[in-house]
């Protein structure tokens, strides 16, 4: 009656939203306030001021037949190139609207390219673990197999594990930098012999093996290191680029693919991003949205709090005793468990109304993962729950 493969697809619970659901009975029961409510990745911070003044100033100067209509598939010419300006600013580039397809968000990103480089059920694309359980939903539904590779210890790319996986059928390799759940931002010497590696393994199999890099945190970064703009690094990259997190604007659905002129074959790329998107069915990014980035691209996102909160949790836990790395960007923690059991340690911190995600939806059992996208106000009422917890697994 239905398609079982999506109905299997639809069926994989996610975890996030289980615990999400979890809480939102819970502060019907015993008021939010008393929630610590750590599970879904929905910044906390407004977008800012000038992303509000921009719709004020769209909705009552323009006709809204100017900002409700359809645009072209990849988006209006001029929003396109003012992300391809800003781009070129940064990263020393010389991208124009030819390489910028705007999306509804990172996710519809992720889909469209996938849909357009997958071109048998034999393809596989690689993904380092941790990582965001979507990507197997997004992966297989859209028709090639999910391949994993595990991460150091240090939760960055292991590169001999990850060419170990290479082979004849591998399409591309996904990564996430900063990276959900863990909040590394993979470095410099990390990524380049990443991309060694893939030089000559696109070499010894004489077909291309694309690097996707999925970076809707790029703009959430707390320190000086920024993660590496890997266009400049490696052609056959492709940008899967979202502001849901750094203007917080989740619902909204907007974002873009980045399809660089030295990619193999751009005009084919880019023409499958079209046809990708079409038959998804995505017709154009929302049309306002286009409108405020044209004018929002350049706009800083305010990362002070999630700054704050990294701090305070970071200290607290690593004084402790946790094993915990430190994230650099994003806005997630993803902690060891003392017993190396993660959903344990959910279990146990549910308790005492903290919700924490188990790691295995994430590919890391031993892990939970904590998002930091709140008021510092739960950030410091949680220090004590956590030092029961430790105290509890020390006993
Ligand atoms: N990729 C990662 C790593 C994410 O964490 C998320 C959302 O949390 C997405 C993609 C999807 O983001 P968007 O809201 O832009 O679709």
């Amino acid at each position: 009656m239905v398609s079982k493969k999506m109905l299997d697809l639809g069926n994989i619970r996610s975890g996030i939203r289980d615990i999400y659901e979890y809480g939102t009975k819970l502060a019907e029961k015993i008021g939010v306030e008393n929630v610590l409510d750590f599970s879904l990745g929905n910044p906390s911070t407004p977008a800012p001021r000038e992303v509000e003044n921009t719709i004020r100033h769209i909705v009552t100067e323009l006709s809204p037949k100017d900002y409700n209509s359809y645009t072209s598939a990849p988006g209006d010419k001029n929003s396109r190139l003012a992300v391809a300006k800003n781009l070129n600013a940064r990263f020393g580039t010389d991208y124009d609207e030819n390489n910028i397809f705007l999306t509804c968000g990172a996710a519809a990103s992720l889909n469209i390219i996938f849909k357009a480089i997958i071109e048998s059920e034999e393809d596989e694309i690689i993904v380092n673990t941790p990582y965001f359980p979507d990507y197997k939903v997004f992966i297989e539904g859209q028709g090639a197999k999910f391949v994993l590779a595990k991460c150091s210890d240090d939760l960055t790319l292991d590169i001999a594990e990850l060419e170990k996986r290479i082979n004849v059928n591998t399409k591309a390799v996904l990564i996430n930098s900063p990276n959900n759940p863990s909040g590394i931002i993979y470095p410099k010497e990390n990524i380049e012999d990443l991309v060694k590696m893939l030089n000559r393994k696109q070499k010894e199999y004489a077909h291309p093996i694309f690097l996707i890099s999925d970076e809707p945190y790029r703009e959430v970064v707390f320190e000086e290191e920024s993660p590496e703009f890997l266009p400049n690094l490696y052609n056959n990259t492709l940008v899967a680029y979202s502001w849901s997190k750094s203007l917080s604007l989740p619902g909204e659905r907007i974002g873009y693919i980045l399809v660089p002129k030295k990619a193999i074959d751009y005009t084919d790329i880019f023409a499958a991003i079209s046809g990708s998107a079409r038959v998804l069915g995505y017709v154009c990014a929302p049309s306002l949205f286009q409108k405020v980035i044209k004018e929002c691209v350049g706009v800083k996102p305010n990362i002070d709090v999630y700054r704050t909160n990294r701090n305070i949790l970071y200290s607290a836990l690593i004084e402790m005793g946790y094993v915990v790395p430190n994230p650099s960007g994003a806005f997630y923690m993803f902690i060891k468990s003392p017993n190396s059991d993660g959903r344990d340690f959910c279990e146990r911190a549910k308790n005492y109304n903290m919700l924490l995600v188990p790691g295995e939806g994430f590919g890391m059992k031993e892990y939970a993962r904590l998002s930091f996208c709140v008021d510092t106000q739960k950030v410091e009422k949680s220090i004590n729950i956590f030092r029961i917890l430790m105290d509890e697994y020390n006993k």
